[in-house]
């Protein structure tokens, strides 16, 4: 009742929220009441939380964001959203998002953007802005979010959370609404590490309905969270430290990095050559990968249907056209263009060479190094609009987080210090599955 009161209050504003379900939560948490009264409850068993609107939930409608799917109400639960619903969590509602999870402001949603609490003049990030801002406005303690490129990284850093993006395949994506399948992944908010470390437990998993996911035991992220920092190498990749970083927000990693050799982790100076083109790799193949996916949304399935079609071809242009915002016409424009014949070569399949370059990056790091730390976005929160007609600027700040999507690799981001009032996130990058050597070392910090 106190978050949905904070809801009721606030999400006027704030515009965290596509969909509360006000008595649906209540009955679930009449439910936890129970199980905390007869002795059955776990370590989530009612505790708030919000989807993002791109997780299936059964019976509550999911909109990706979009017009598209206004009115699409799922028959089925995605994985993560039934295995946390297993653990006890009481959902409020479903958050705002970027169209498709295409975007770092929110500003593509259909439903209009969420605003950054810290100053409802910026945004709160982007994809899972709404989610961010949702914790960050205190109307849940936990959120989750997906990440294809930094869309939970990217708005924790700027609200002043801790983000989880887990190695690729460890959380299920069935049912989640596919943007780039080689690249999305399930992840959380939460205010600190240690509340990460009980949801990523909850949500994480092999599941038979998703191809890629992980055949690998889901540890006790709680305990390894004890893991001690003295020793470990920590690698600072001079990359990330170059032009284009606002110089006050690598003053605040600097420090945390300061911090942690305190704390006894042993600083080395390392090399990612190949990161610098992160960017342009992941804009050819995040899209070409969206063109595919979202052909399915053709107005005959389901989904936003356009009145009165003269004939197939009318109802299938009008349908998407009005149905897709205009940054989702030009990801599939760019996944068409880089995937048709003729450019494929020059587009597609470079960009999967570099890719593989940029994993091997990471391959050679980790192996004289434990973690990798570096910023989460080159400046703190920006003001809503100020890159909205600018998309190429916007994908460019993107810059830090890709990489570890392209790579598979789990990251963090947590916050490390404010920049004239505004949170500012360092991220940490680890090997495959080092989810909980990243919580431990954010633990430690925090
Ligand atoms: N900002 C990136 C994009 O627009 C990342 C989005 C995401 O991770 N879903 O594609």
């Amino acid at each position: 009742e106190h978050f949905l009161a904070r809801i009721k209050a606030h999400d006027g504003h704030i515009n965290a929220l596509i969909t509360c379900t006000e008595n649906e939560a209540l009955d679930d948490a009449r439910r936890a009441d129970a199980a905390l009264a007869d002795g059955t409850a776990g370590a989530l068993t009612g505790i708030p939380l919000v989807h993002k609107d791109i997780f299936l939930t059964e019976g509550v409608r999911t909109t990706c964001a979009s017009r598209m799917l206004d009115n699409f109400v799922a028959p089925f639960d995605a994985t993560v959203v039934a295995k946390l619903k297993q653990a006890g969590v009481v959902s409020l509602g479903k958050a705002n998002m970027d169209e498709f999870a295409m975007g770092s402001s929110n500003e593509t949603s259909y439903y209009g953007a969420s605003r950054n609490p810290w100053d409802a003049e910026r945004i709160a990030g982007g994809s899972s802005g709404g989610s961010a801002a949702a914790v960050a406005a205190g109307f849940a303690p936990l959120a989750t979010g997906t990440d294809t490129g930094g869309s939970v990284r990217q708005p924790a850093a700027l609200t002043g959370l801790t983000g989880l993006k887990p190695t690729y395949g460890r959380c299920s994506r069935w049912g989640i609404v596919a943007f780039a399948s080689s690249l999305d992944q399930a992840g959380g908010f939460a205010r600190s590490a240690e509340d990460l470390a009980l949801m990523l437990g909850a949500m994480a998993g092999f599941d038979p309905k998703d191809s890629t996911s992980a055949q690998q035991d889901v540890p006790d992220y709680l305990a390894e969270l004890a893991q001690p920092l003295a020793g470990i190498k920590i690698g600072r990749p001079r990359e990330f430290f170059a032009a284009g970083l606002d110089a006050a927000t690598g003053a605040a990693v600097d420090a945390a990095i300061e911090q942690y050799r305190q704390l006894g982790a042993e600083i080395v100076d390392i090399s990612l050559p190949n990161v610098g083109l992160s960017v342009p790799t992941y804009y050819v193949v995040a899209p070409a990968e969206a063109s595919s996916n979202l052909a399915r949304f053709d107005g005959v399935r389901y989904g936003h249907r356009a009145d009165s079609p003269a004939n197939l071809k009318d109802l299938y242009s009008r349908s998407r056209g009005e149905g897709f915002g205009r940054e989702v016409q030009r990801r599939i424009m760019i996944g068409a263009y880089v995937l048709s014949h003729g450019y494929y070569d020059a587009y597609y399949l470079q960009a999967q060479k570099v890719r593989q370059l940029i994993a091997a990056d990471f391959e050679r790091a980790f192996a004289n190094v434990d973690l990798i730390i570096g910023p989460t976005t080159p400046t703190p929160a920006y003001k809503l609009g100020e890159k909205n007609n600018d998309p190429v600027t916007m994908y460019l700040d993107d810059i830090y987080t890709v990489s570890a999507n392209l790579a598979g690799l789990p990251a963090l981001s947590a916050p490390c210090g404010m920049v004239e009032g505004l949170p500012v996130g360092m991220q940490l990058i680890g090997p495959q599955f080092a989810e909980g050597r990243l919580l431990a070392a954010t633990h430690a910090y925090q």
